[in-house]
């Protein structure tokens, strides 16, 4: 008698669902895999990613330096980054004619430009895998069924339920819902603790008269440090920061967002900002600089010469208005208080967050699946044996450039060796 085979159920028509599946279908030949997208359309994230360029992954390929730009999930993802990592994305795509290149800060695009460069690969080579799409079908339920049979079996470990009531069996299942709040729900009813959502990658409100109307104005390298609640515990962050209408983001801002996540959503985005604009130099040098300044520049108006060719010149003007020294005033005539009060504002300067902003490129929050209830040797549950996950339905996030997706490449990729060898027994 011939059984026909339970397919394999991929649930999630985004980056890292379309990744294993295709993965899968290239690795079990001839069985069924099938892909169940809720909405009508697939790799929607894809296509807006990047602001439509899709930054695809990060030029860094040391597993142990790529972990440190994951806020949650740094530890997990080491050793999957041993078995698939930027250096393998590139590869991938090249293998499917898909050139990417590395801009200056290391994030990585394809040459187009064009984000539908990268979805049209994925969905080529879905086809060319004979990878069975089906959109429109919202997984509402997920039922684990008794082990009928050896994992090798035709027959299926879990029944699911579609929106029109359909249902299927299968004979594994890869969870790739995204940040889905019913996604999240099959992995919950499934017997899986989910950790809360919460945002990250965004950028600070702060009014300020320091920064007010100087929206644009970008310093190349600061570093940052973020006290929230008590401040006794603090974050530091460095790299490039830039004024905003609202108030401040640039990368240091978007990482100490993310690293922050949580703290920031209980204490309800309200912190203190220390901005170091000059990390290259000690207080001491800056006085020093500030005090040799009396004397080379004496005749010199203070708030039209800043003396450190790295702070822009209009922020130095509005520093000194705010500090209440004269515009007229000169060097020669700049008070031991006020080099004082320069040297602060420079390598300590306080500043109130009073809320979050939308950082447009890129929305990523913190939560899901919880990590320790998931084995990322396969990304199988511990809890429901034949149940696996991959991307952002994982309690897994990371900075902006390129690392949440190549989080679901990774995530994708071993869920999919792991599903396949369920089936073939390989
Ligand atoms: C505007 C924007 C720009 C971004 N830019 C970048 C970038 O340039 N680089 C980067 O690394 N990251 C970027 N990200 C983050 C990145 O897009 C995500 O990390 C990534 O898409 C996660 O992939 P995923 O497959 O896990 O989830 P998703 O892409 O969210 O896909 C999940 C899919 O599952 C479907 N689904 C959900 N529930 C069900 C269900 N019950 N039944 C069936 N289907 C279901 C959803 O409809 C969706 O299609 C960006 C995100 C946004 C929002």
């Amino acid at each position: 008698m011939s059984e026909q085979l339970a397919p394999l159920v991929v649930v999630g028509g985004g980056a890292a669902g379309y990744f294993a599946a295709i993965r899968l279908a290239e690795l079990v030949a001839g069985r069924p895999v099938m892909l169940l997208e809720a909405t009508q359309k697939v790799l929607t994230k894809v296509r807006i990613s990047g602001g439509g360029r899709c930054n695809v992954t990060h030029h860094c390929f040391d597993p142990g330096t790529l972990t440190a730009n994951y806020p949650r999930g740094a530890r997990e993802l080491r050793s999957c980054f041993t078995r698939f990592q930027p250096r393998d994305t590139v590869a991938w795509f090249a293998a499917r004619g898909v050139q990417l290149k590395t801009e200056a800060d290391g994030r990585m695009f394809p040459i187009t430009d064009d984000s539908r460069t990268i979805s049209d690969a994925l969905e080529l080579a879905a086809r060319q895998a004979r990878v069975e799409v089906r959109l429109g079908a919202s997984v509402q339920a997920l039922e684990p069924l008794e082990t009928l049979a050896p994992a090798m079996s035709s027959c299926g470990r879990f029944k699911l339920r579609l929106k029109d009531s359909q249902e299927l069996v299968a004979a594994a299942v890869l969870l790739a819902t995204g940040s889905a709040p019913a996604g999240l729900q099959l992995a919950s009813y499934a017997g899986h603790v989910v950790d809360p959502h919460v945002p990250s990658l965004f950028t600070f409100n702060v009014k300020d008269e320091r920064i007010s109307g100087l929206a644009g104005i970008a310093f190349a390298e600061v570093k940052l440090s973020l006290g929230v609640g008590d401040g006794k515990e603090r974050l530091e962050r460095s790299g490039p920061l830039l004024i905003t209408h609202w108030g401040l983001s640039g990368p240091a801002v978007l990482k100490l967002s993310a690293f922050g996540a949580i703290l920031l959503h209980a204490n309800a985005y309200k912190a203190e900002l220390k901005i170091n604009f000059l990390p290259q130099l000690s207080a001491a040098q800056i006085e020093l600089e500030l005090r040799n300044f009396k004397h080379s520049a004496a005749k010199k108006q203070v708030a039209k010469h800043p003396p450190f060719p790295e702070l822009p010149r209009r922020f130095w003007q509005q520093l000194v208005v705010s500090l209440k020294i004269d515009p007229e005033l000169v060097y020669a005539d700049l008070s031991k208080t006020d080099i004082q009060s320069l040297v602060v504002e420079l390598s300590q300067g306080r500043y109130a967050i009073h809320g979050k902003g939308v950082f447009k490129d890129e929305f990523v929050s913190a939560g899901g699946v919880t990590l320790k209830e998931v084995d990322f040797r396969r990304m199988e549950s511990r809890v429901v044996p034949g149940l696996f996950f991959a991307g952002e339905v994982l309690a897994v996030d990371g900075i902006t450039g390129g690392f949440n997706f190549q989080a679901a490449w990774t995530t994708a990729w071993i869920a999919a060796t792991a599903m396949a060898e369920t089936v073939t027994g390989s």
